[in-house]
């Protein structure tokens, strides 16, 4: 009967812990090849502009006596640098993020406050493609978290907004408190009227890296981490992110954070156009 007990009882057990441990082990190896991936891409992502300047500083070298050839390339070293620059800043953005959490130094966050900061730093790139900017507040609406994290996140979206837009476009920018869906949660919208997301690729477009037009995308100076660090930013701060879209239609993302404290009316849309 011992024998039979340990087979009726332990059997199983056995079997829910061997296929713990395998699930287990198929998640470590989803991790190692993830970060592997990881590694792989940024050494790639790295590598492009630092080649350029090395190839740009000898193109330098060999004008010495062409002062119009001379200011050209060093225009373009410029902006290779400034994409490396941005580059290491999102993959310490991206890792900082992964190692510690914000709410660990939460403070009280007016959102208002994070959506102008966030506009404000776009407006230069707006005004230059020609993108009218909208920004509807939520007046006196607070969130518990990363001023410096949420404002990047808005500012990624923002700017994500004007670039896959073609001029004379419209990105809004609008925060509110849902009360018929869940009131406990502020959805912060950026929409646009811009080139949208073909459904197939709606999935991917939050991937570390993953770009659906790798041209544009680059031309702008965009990374392909933009969207991954929102992920995590809303993730960090127990909410998340949505896309809504339409290929030549537009596309609204949507960021949805725990609400906090007091809240009044909304206030209405100011517009600056150009
Ligand atoms: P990138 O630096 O390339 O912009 P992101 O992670 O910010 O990287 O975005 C990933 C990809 O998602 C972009 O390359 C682009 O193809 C697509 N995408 C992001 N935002 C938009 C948008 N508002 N409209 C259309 N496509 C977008």
């Amino acid at each position: 009967p011992a024998a039979l007990y340990l087979s009726i009882r332990v059997a199983p057990l056995a079997e829910e812990l061997i296929l713990i441990l395998a699930e287990d082990k198929t998640v470590a190896r989803r991790v190692e090849e993830t970060r592997r991936d990881f590694v792989a891409n940024v050494s790639h992502e790295l590598k492009t502009p630092i080649g350029a300047i090395l190839l740009l500083s000898e193109a330098v070298e060999d004008a010495a006596d062409d002062p119009e050839a001379v200011r050209k390339f060093a225009g373009r070293m410029g902006v290779e640098s400034r994409r490396l620059t941005d580059l290491v800043a999102q993959i310490i953005d991206l890792s900082r993020l992964q190692a510690d959490s914000p709410l660990l130094q939460a403070e009280e966050i007016d959102v208002d406050q994070v959506l102008a900061d966030a506009v404000d730093r776009c407006r230069v790139d707006a005004e230059r493609r020609q993108v009218s900017l909208t920004v509807a507040g939520t007046r006196g609406c607070r969130v518990l978290g990363n001023t410096r994290q949420l404002t990047t996140a808005v500012g990624n979206l923002v700017e994500n907004a004007i670039i896959y837009s073609d001029p004379g476009a419209r990105v809004a920018v609008a925060a509110h408190v849902n009360a018929e869906v869940d009131d406990d949660y502020v959805e912060i919208t950026v929409s646009d009227n811009g080139i949208g997301i073909a459904p197939s690729e709606v999935q991917r477009i939050f991937e570390r890296f993953y770009r659906v037009d790798y041209a544009r995308s680059r031309a702008n100076g965009g990374t392909g981490l933009g969207l991954s660090i929102v992920k995590h930013v809303a993730a960090a701060h127990g909410g998340d992110v949505d896309v809504w879209s339409q290929p030549g239609q537009g596309s609204t993302f949507t960021l949805r954070i725990p609400a906090h404290l007091h809240r009044g009316p909304e206030t209405t849309p100011q517009t600056d156009d150009h």
